[in-house]
């Protein structure tokens, strides 16, 4: 059976029994401040498990896009190691929301693996949770005599709390599981030992294929157990293994999810798969890698330097190290893969196909900079090397090798190849040891302890006002502390509230909560899941009592008009620069809006003029807000709404309207009721943030105005300075023209100078054995002229050494230059000169050995550099 066929048999399953099919979730995860990534089908429904939200179908079946690179769940030095450990992954799901239990849950795996996937029934073993004395839980009986039913007992494996207590982070829902492993050894070798003893032992061919969870508690912040308040069920099976076990191969790798991948690698490197371990493991990690990549790209995140932006980068670092090393690629090569994953899992994944020119443009981006950066690093290990050499090291230290690894992204692993091929030997405790202090010191900063909420009003769903209104009656349904570093913050959670969380790029709202006795700041307002949590000050000593709760007008309204103003030139920009245009983030506040968006050339002047004009265009037209709440999504995108990548969308939308002939969005923001009140628009910058993504910042009302006000009164100062010519831009002209001028006869003036200096200069050589010697202090404009000296002199004076101690224009310089022969006879190195002299004045450089620079902090050393030179080159 294809892969194709394998998903699809497994919906239909799940279909006929009254499950309902609901599509992957975003692998980006937004509006969750303790997850990063998708890791388990369950994230998407972890509000339903709570009860924060109540479940549209109570049987729901899906295949979920996950990515374990990161947090609890990290599975990235496994990949391409083994065969079964992916970093993007797709899990199929059956689930149960207070429906069914153990029993049917059991039974409908069993019926699926075993009748439809017909997979050999003494090949499966399944286990149990065996319960465990610290959470106080007993053995999952109740899994163990549904399975005693239909399989024999001793196929039946008693499991720990590491294996068999499924939790999808620190705290959250969580529950005793069962899985289901598989027994992939050949006969032979099972007639060897039998799979009963290997299963969970990390065998490559005895493997967990599903995992059925039964959802029954969430862990609090302490550490203990809450019952839920309905139990549910909870399934995952990795799409990839099933697949494995289903067409009998080895290998993950060895089905036709991956085989054309491993195939498009060995015509282009010229090598074949299976024939070495280390080549292997490069061929799997690219295979691999590559759709971790693309899903996350696909999905709205860029590589970055920091969170999850950080985590793709160093994935696609290591695919692109693993080629360079074991299949030579030496050029980008990972982008070329692009097509393949469109043809691959475009039509289930239609993102993957729809932005793959995007997706191929930022790999190759990515790629051709690390590379060169590799190179750099390639080149730094050089030159440290033969300075070891030099030195008679033998020991690369574990600083330099987290140096390597930290600013030029180079695994350890590389970084001992390169010494090993060189006959050094690395010390491996000591970068750990730096590793360590670099997490201590990130820890330090990011560290914060979330406290479990207190309930102070029965739990009921939140309701949001802030599109009608910006005051509410509201109260507190719970509260929590969160310590930080910095202090406590308080968080809590309203019954009904008017304030906006940050979302869509707009900012979260500001204000206060106001009872008869007190008056709280609220600092900020941000969804968790689909809460709304603010931010404030303190906590009131009264959690209990009636608030009103107030939103800050003047900042909601400065935003509304940046937002507003946001769809209006995202639509200007499709008008202009044509449809390929996407939004790829947006910033929206009170003082500015930012917007990226795909484009693949630098906008020209006119083409900004242009956005400006039809976005101003609009706001003078007046344009009333349409605004249309719970629209079927099918109904929206009819009428023709953008909508985002990476943007989780439910059945109903909301879609913002100004003029439906020019700006329709699918948007949860907060609008003006007239654009008129946007008042002016101004793009203020224009530039690139990756490749093929363009960023705008712009203002709008009271930001534009004070704009325009400081280039007048930047003008009128212009024109005070001047003494208010008549025409301001003929005079600055004739100031330049005068400036050129002086400075042609300053250039020739410090020509003089230098000559002067330089006929002074050779007439100071002093004679040391068969060669000239010159250590002089002297003074010069600047460091252009030290070089040009430096170097005539020892074109003029055959055979010379040369240390020049310069003061230059305040900063202390040195130049030492060497004639080659000198070198070649005496073993000198400019370079290693420079460096040791350099001390004296605090301050280092460098160079090649016969000619070498450094500059420094301390003048007053000028005078030792010349005494130490003449004890080094004249004593
Ligand atoms: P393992 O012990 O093999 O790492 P797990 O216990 O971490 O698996 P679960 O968290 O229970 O796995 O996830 C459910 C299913 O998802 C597993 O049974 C397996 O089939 C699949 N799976 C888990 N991790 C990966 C991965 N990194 N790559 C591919 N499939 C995976
Ligand atoms: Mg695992």
């Amino acid at each position: 059976m294809e892969a194709k066929q394998i998903r699809t048999t497994f919906i239909e399953f799940f279909q006929s029994k009254a499950h309902q099919f609901v599509p992957s979730s975003p692998i980006v995860v937004k509006n969750d401040p303790t997850l990063m990534f998708t890791n388990a089908g369950m994230n998407q429904f972890k509000d339903a498990f709570l009860g924060n939200e109540t479940p549209k179908f109570s049987r729901v079946a899906n295949s979920q896009k996950c990515l374990r690179v990161s947090g609890k769940h990290n599975d990235l030095e496994e990949v391409g190691v083994d065969t079964y450990h992916h970093t993007m992954f797709e899990m199929l799901g059956n689930w149960s929301f207070g429906d069914y239990f153990k029993k049917e849950a059991i039974e409908w795996a069993w019926e699926l693996l075993t009748d439809v996937y017909q997979l050999p029934k003494d090949r499966l073993y399944v286990s149990v949770f065996e319960g465990d004395s610290s959470d106080k839980l007993g053995m999952d009986q109740e899994a163990f005599d549904f399975w005693k039913k239909i399989v024999p007992e001793d196929r039946i494996i008693m499991g720990s709390k590491k294996d068999n207590f499924w939790e999808m982070g620190d705290t959250g829902p969580c529950g005793p599981c069962s899985e289901i492993h598989i027994d992939l050894r050949t006969d032979e070798e099972i007639a060897k030992a039998p799979g009963r003893s290997l299963v969970n032992q990390d065998h490559p061919q005895v493997i967990e294929i599903w995992n059925l969870v039964f959802m029954q508690f969430n862990r609090l912040a302490d550490g203990s157990l809450k019952e839920l308040p309905a139990k549910h069920v909870d399934t995952g099976m990795g799409f990839e293994r099933l697949v494995r076990a289903i067409q009998q191969k080895s290998s993950n790798y060895d089905t036709d999810i991956f085989t054309p991948f491993i195939s498009y690698l060995e015509e282009k490197s010229g090598k074949k798969y299976g024939q070495d371990e280390q080549t292997d493991i490069a061929f799997r990690v690219i295979a691999d890698h590559i759709r971790a990549i693309s899903f996350t790209i696909a999905d709205g995140q860029l590589p970055s330097n920091n969170k999850a932006g950080y985590v793709i980068r160093r994935i696609l670092r290591r695919a692109v190290r693993y080629g360079y090393t074991f299949l030579d690629f030496q050029s980008p090569f990972l982008y070329e893969l692009c097509p393949l994953m469109a043809s691959q899992f475009g039509e289930i994944f239609p993102e993957i196909r729809e932005q793959q020119d995007f997706i191929a443009k930022v790999i190759q981006e990515e790629e051709t900079s690390f590379l060169r950066t590799l190179d750099n690093g390639l080149k730094m290990l050089g030159s440290i090397k033969s300075e070891m050499k030099e030195k008679g090291e033998k020991v690369l230290s574990g600083k330099v090798a987290f140096e390597l690894y930290d600013t030029y992204g180079f695994p350890l692993d590389l970084t001992s190849l390169i010494a090993r091929e060189s006959g050094f030997s690395l010390d491996e405790k000591g970068f750990q040891a730096e590793m360590e202090k670099q997490k201590t010191r990130s820890r330090a900063a990011s560290e914060s302890e979330t406290g479990d909420w207190v309930q102070v009003e029965e739990e009921s769903s939140v309701e949001f006002l802030g599109y009608d209104q910006l005051e509410s009656e509201s109260k507190i349904i719970k509260y929590r502390i969160v310590k930080e570093k910095k202090g406590e913050k308080y968080q809590l959670v309203l019954d009904r509230t008017p304030f906006y969380a940050e979302s869509g790029g707009q900012v979260g709202d500001t204000g206060w909560l106001l009872s008869d006795s007190e008056k709280i700041r609220v600092i900020d307002t941000k969804k968790e899941n689909d809460l709304i949590v603010h931010f404030v000050e303190k906590l009131p000593q009264d959690p209990s009592a009636l608030f009103t709760a107030s939103v800050d007008r003047q900042k909601r309204s400065l935003t509304m008009n940046n937002h507003t103003a946001t769809h209006l030139m995202h639509s200007a920009l499709r008008e202009v620069l044509g449809d390929h245009v996407q939004q790829r983030g947006s910033l929206v506040n009170e003082r500015l809006l930012r917007f990226d968006f795909s484009h693949f050339s630098k906008m020209t002047e006119e083409e900004i003029e242009q956005v400006e004009k039809l976005v101003n265009e609009k706001i003078r037209e007046n344009v009333p807000l349409l605004e249309r709440r719970n629209v079927p999504i099918a109904e929206a995108k009819n009428m023709g709404a953008t909508a985002l990548f990476g943007e989780k969308y439910g059945d109903f939308v909301r879609v913002i309207t100004f003029d439906p002939d020019f700006s329709v969005e699918l948007c949860g923001g907060t609008h003006v009721p007239f654009t008129g009140q946007i008042g002016f628009f101004k793009i203020t910058s224009e530039g690139s943030v990756a490749s093929g993504v363009r960023r705008i910042e712009a203002i709008t009302s009271v930001e534009a105005e004070n704009y325009f006000r400081q280039q007048e009164d930047l003008l009128k100062e212009v024109y005070d300075i001047l003494k208010n010519p008549k025409d301001v831009k003929k005079a600055i002209e004739a100031l330049l023209s005068e400036r050129n001028e002086l400075k042609k006869e300053l250039d020739v003036l410090h020509l003089e100078k230098a000559g002067q200096v330089k006929g002074q200069l050779i007439s100071q050589f002093e004679e040391k054995d068969d060669h000239k010697v010159l250590i002089a202090q002297v003074s010069l404009p600047n460091v252009d002229a030290l070089k040009k000296l430096a170097y005539e002199l020892k074109n003029e004076v055959e055979k010379s050494l040369i240390v020049l101690a310069a003061d230059i224009d305040g900063k202390p310089q040195i130049a030492v230059i060497i004639d080659e022969t000198l070198i070649a006879e005496k073993g000198y190195n400019a370079g290693q000169i420079v460096r040791d002299l350099a001390k004296e004045i605090q301050g280092g450089g460098g160079g090649q050995p016969f000619f070498a620079t450094a500059g420094g902090k301390n003048l007053g050393g000028l005078p030792q550099v010349v005494s130490k030179a003449r004890e080094l080159f004249l004593g």
